[in-house]
């Protein structure tokens, strides 16, 4: 074991590694999930277009649902979104996926009306969260929200997370 290659890369890369259990008595299985220093593992670049099981599983643990600001829909009904489009060489990196229920992923695009996603970057009092910035229209700074639903823990470090937004 001490001269395990893959085990010094986990030692030397690794981030905090967590379990997962289901909801329901009967599907108790536990997942260990092993994950860069901004809870993001898995990455497969350009290799593969659709998210693999685990990174279902890790976004699971990092999103809980839908990453739309006050969107309250749980994993269950989302859709692993490319955080920069497929199409625009967004690369199918945990860092860059996200989820997103049916409503929200459509509103994606580059219309008047459209929302754009992008990572929080390092620094960021959310760094590694998905940022959802509303069309120009609705809000000229195209300023990036993060939905606090599943993130309950961040009303109670920051009573206002999100100044200016209603
Ligand atoms: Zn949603």
């Amino acid at each position: 074991m001490r001269n395990d290659p893959h085990r010094s890369d986990v030692n030397r890369t690794g981030g905090s590694p967590l379990t997962l259990a289901g909801n329901h008595p009967d599907d108790l299985d536990t997942w260990l999930c092993i994950t860069d220093l901004h809870d993001r593992p898995l990455h497969l670049g350009r290799s593969r277009r659709t998210a693999n099981t685990d990174q279902r599983l890790a976004l699971f643990a990092t999103d809980h649902g839908c990453t739309f600001p006050g969107c309250t829909a749980p994993a269950t009904r989302t859709q692993v979104h490319h955080v920069t489009d497929w199409a625009d060489g967004g690369t199918t990196d945990i860092e860059y996926l996200t989820y997103a229920c049916d409503r929200h992923h459509r509103q994606i695009h580059t219309g008047p009306l459209g929302w754009a996603t992008t990572t929080a970057p390092p620094g960021h009092r959310y760094a590694g969260r998905t940022l959802w910035h509303p069309p120009a229209l609705a809000d000229p700074t195209r300023e990036g929200r993060v939905n606090h639903h599943f993130h309950p823990g961040d009303l109670l470090r920051d009573p206002d997370p999100d100044p200016g937004s209603s």
